[in-house]
């Protein structure tokens, strides 16, 4: 096989999705820009126009931030691959290797590449999150972080990156180097292991590292919750309140773990803004999703897309056009599978992207029909009510491009989806 095909499937379709994502983009900031000065008809009477305007200018800020960043991260990628950045690192890498003992050379030198990529990509990052957290999130009132918070945060995270990322690296770059042509197996069977292994431990270990826990305290509140996940036939191992306030002035409410260890979490900046009757109705739209099976579907839907793309990873590894195509030139004397991997994380979302709008799609069908359970279990009235307090506060556009919309959103524009409440 020869690489330029493949160099220019790869350059044909970042230029598309950059071009329909710019598109995308001016579309949305256009359309919420004409519709700055007046508040939709159906919320005329519960959305005030300066609610309306925050959200319209923290919309297009948002629309306007992220155009720039997507020509910065496209320069980026571009730098990795054709221009050969990868392609540098994996030689300085390789030179560094050589002080390890040999037994230790092949893996350090992998790991190691694998390390310097995520360190410097994080680098990269680390301006524009600064800039989104303490700029545009500050100017609109979300933000709670201070710079000494966010930077443990960052610290935190690095430690619980590497303490778990690092050995499950490790491992599938030994069963890609042991296992023959069919690693990609086993290393689908690890991934999968790691993977229900964070969503076992998530809740108990790592959550808790970044934000304090305690038992919903209000006791008719938690006499209603109860109530309602006994209605539903649902067991959860406690309800608890999450210090979200510490963060973010943006409210949720989420379930983590699975099984029987599940844990319904609150985010107080939630119970701060909701009423009795609008927490049960958050709650039971949750619950929607866990009768309709819609997060087992999603995790086996993951389970199975990962392993077609190991299957696919297993295949192109070992096509030296593979490497050649993307700008870095296959190691000789030295295992190629770090590359492999890092080469099939760069490339593989440009391709990714045109499933967008499916992915979209039956996300919406998902909330919609959430939506319907938690209406048949508590007051449509009252879910609408929250939605609207949720929309309002998150300064959510009620005007959306329509196609924009359709593309990206993964829960229906407020204005379809009270529709749906109502009728
Ligand atoms: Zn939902």
């Amino acid at each position: 096989m020869s690489p330029l095909p493949l160099s220019l499937a790869f350059a044909v379709a970042l230029a598309l999705s950059l071009l329909v994502k710019f598109w995308l983009s001016s579309r949305q900031i256009r359309h919420v820009a004409v519709h700055r000065g007046q508040v939709p008809a159906a919320f005329a009477g519960s959305v005030t126009l300066s609610a309306h305007q925050k959200a319209a200018d923290y919309t297009i800020a948002r629309a306007r931030f992220g155009l720039l960043a997507l020509a910065f991260n496209a320069a980026v990628l571009l730098s990795w691959t054709l221009l050969g950045g990868l392609h540098a690192l994996n030689g300085w890498v390789l030179d560094a290797s050589q002080a390890l003992p040999a037994d230790w050379q092949p893996l350090g030198y992998q790991l190691g590449l694998v390390a310097a990529f995520v360190l410097i990509g994080g680098l990269l990052d680390l301006p524009w999150e600064l800039w989104s957290t303490f700029r545009i999130e500050q100017a609109f009132g979300f933000n709670r972080m201070t710079l000494g918070m966010y930077f443990g945060d960052m610290l935190k995270g690095l430690a619980v990156g590497a303490l778990l990322g690092l050995p499950i690296v490790a491992l599938i770059l030994w069963l890609m180097g042991t296992m023959g042509p069919l690693w990609w197996l086993w290393a689908w069977v690890a991934w999968m292991g790691f993977q229900l292994l964070v969503m076992v431990i998530y809740p108990s270990v790592i959550a808790p590292l970044f934000n304090k826990f305690e038992p919903l305290a209000d006791a008719s509140l938690k006499g209603r919750v109860e109530r309602l996940m006994a209605r539903c036939g649902f067991a959860a191992k406690g309800l608890f309140v999450m210090d979200g306030s510490r963060r973010s002035a943006h409210g949720n409410a989420y379930f983590s773990g699975f099984g029987p260890a599940k844990r319904v979490v609150f985010f107080d900046t939630l119970l701060a803004k909701l009423n009795g009757g609008e927490v049960e109705a958050v709650l039971a739209h949750e619950l929607g999703h866990f009768k309709h099976r819609h997060i087992t579907k999603r995790i086996v839907l993951a389970f199975v897309m990962s392993l077609a793309g190991l299957a696919l990873l297993g295949w192109l590894a070992q096509q030296p056009a593979f490497y050649l195509a993307l700008g870095v030139q296959p190691n000789f004397d030295a295992p190629n599978d770090a590359l492999a991997l890092l080469l099939f994380m760069l490339a593989g979302p440009v391709f990714g992207f045109f499933v967008t709008p499916l992915a979209s799609h039956f996300s919406r069908r998902d909330e919609f029909q959430a939506d319907a359970y938690a209406c048949a279990q508590v007051s449509g009235a009252d879910l609408s009510s929250a939605l609207l307090k949720l929309h309002e506060d998150n300064a959510g556009t009620l005007t959306p491009d329509p196609i924009y919309a359709r593309f990206y959103y993964s829960h229906p524009p407020a204005a379809e989806r009270l529709a749906a409440l109502a009728s």
